[in-house]
C-alpha cells in the first residue's frame, strides 16, 4: 500500500512542481524588471543601488553631492493612496535653519521645528512664488537662498515638471528633503525614472547654495557645535530634545517628525539607512 501512496506523491510533485517554479521565476523576473529604474537613475548620476535584504522596500539610490551625499528611495504614501519619491541631501556643514516650502500651498505641519512661521515673500521685489507656501524658522535665510531668480523658478516649476501631485521641500540644518507623492499607477522603478532627475536637479542646486550659506554662517562666527545645537534646524535644543536611540544624536522633537527619523547619514536609524549588503 505504501509504494501506492509512494506513486502517487511523485506523480502529484511532476505535476505540480514545475508550474510553481515557473510562477515564481515569473514573479521574481516580473519584480526585478520593475526595479530596473533604480540602477537606470543609479547609473545616470555615478551612483549605487542598494537592495534592502530581508525586509520589505525598493531598492536605495545613494550618489555623491559636491559637498554632501545623497539618497533616493520610494516609499507608499503615508495616510494616502499613491506614492512618494524621496530625494534626500545629506549636506558636510549645518546651514543653520529648518524651512518648508509645499507646492500646491498646504496648511502647516502638524509637527515641525520649534519656531518653524509661515513666510510670505513680497511680490513688489519680483521674490514671489506664485505655486508654493513657505514656511522658515528664519526669514531672513530663507530669503537668502531664493534671491537668486534660478532658485526660485525651479522650486516654482518642481511639482509641475516632476509630473507630482504635490512636492514638499523640507531643509533642516543639515538634511535637505524633496518628497514628490504621486497617485499615478506604475512600478516604483519607472516612477524613479521619471520623476528623480527633476528633484535631483533640484537638490544640487539647494546643495550648493546651502553649502555656501553654512560657509557664509561659519565665517561669521555662528555657533556650529552640533552637541549644542539641533541637527534638524540648527537652533539650540531644549529641555526635552528626541535622542537617537542607535547614534545617540539629538534633535528637537518636532525637527525628528519633518525630516522622519535620524539626520545622521551614518546611523542604522536614518530613514533611508543602506543595508549593509551592496548590490
Ligand atoms: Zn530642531
Ligand atoms: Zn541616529
Amino acid at each position: 500500500m505504501l509504494w501506492l501512496w509512494l506513486i502517487l506523491a511523485c506523480v502529484v510533485a511532476a505535476v505540480g512542481v514545475p508550474p510553481i517554479v515557473a510562477a515564481w521565476e515569473a514573479w521574481s523576473t516580473r519584480a526585478t524588471t520593475a526595479d530596473v529604474g533604480f540602477w537606470t537613475l543609479a547609473r545616470s548620476v555615478a551612483g549605487s543601488c542598494h537592495v534592502p535584504w530581508g525586509r520589505r522596500g525598493w531598492p536605495i539610490v545613494r550618489f555623491p553631492l559636491r559637498f554632501g551625499e545623497a539618497r533616493v528611495r520610494v516609499l507608499r504614501t503615508p495616510g494616502r493612496p499613491g506614492r512618494t519619491l524621496e530625494v534626500r541631501g545629506y549636506q558636510q556643514r549645518s546651514f543653520g535653519f529648518s524651512a518648508r516650502i509645499c507646492s500646491p500651498p498646504a496648511p502647516p505641519a502638524r509637527w515641525h521645528a520649534p519656531g518653524l512661521a509661515p513666510v510670505l515673500l513680497e511680490a513688489a521685489g519680483g521674490l514671489e512664488l506664485s505655486f508654493c507656501s513657505l514656511e522658515a524658522t528664519d526669514d531672513r535665510l530663507l530669503r537668502w537662498l531664493l534671491r537668486h531668480p534660478e532658485t526660485r523658478r525651479t522650486i516654482d516649476g518642481l511639482q509641475l515638471a516632476s509630473n507630482a501631485d504635490a512636492v514638499e521641500i523640507i531643509l533642516a540644518g543639515r538634511v535637505i528633503l524633496l518628497r514628490a507623492s504621486t497617485t499615478a499607477a506604475g512600478p516604483p522603478g519607472a516612477l524613479v525614472e521619471g520623476m528623480a532627475p527633476e528633484l535631483i536637479e533640484a537638490l544640487r542646486l539647494l546643495s550648493d547654495d546651502l553649502h555656501d550659506l553654512a560657509c557664509a554662517l561659519e565665517d561669521a562666527g555662528e555657533p556650529m557645535t552640533l552637541s549644542i545645537l539641533c541637527r534638524g534646524c540648527g537652533a539650540r535644543l531644549g529641555d526635552d530634545p528626541w535622542h537617537c536611540p542607535k547614534c545617540g544624536h539629538a534633535l528637537h522633537r518636532g525637527c525628528r517628525e519633518m525630516t522622519g527619523g535620524c539626520a545622521n547619514p551614518a546611523c542604522e536609524a536614518a530613514p533611508d539607512a543602506l543595508p549593509a549588503v551592496i548590490a
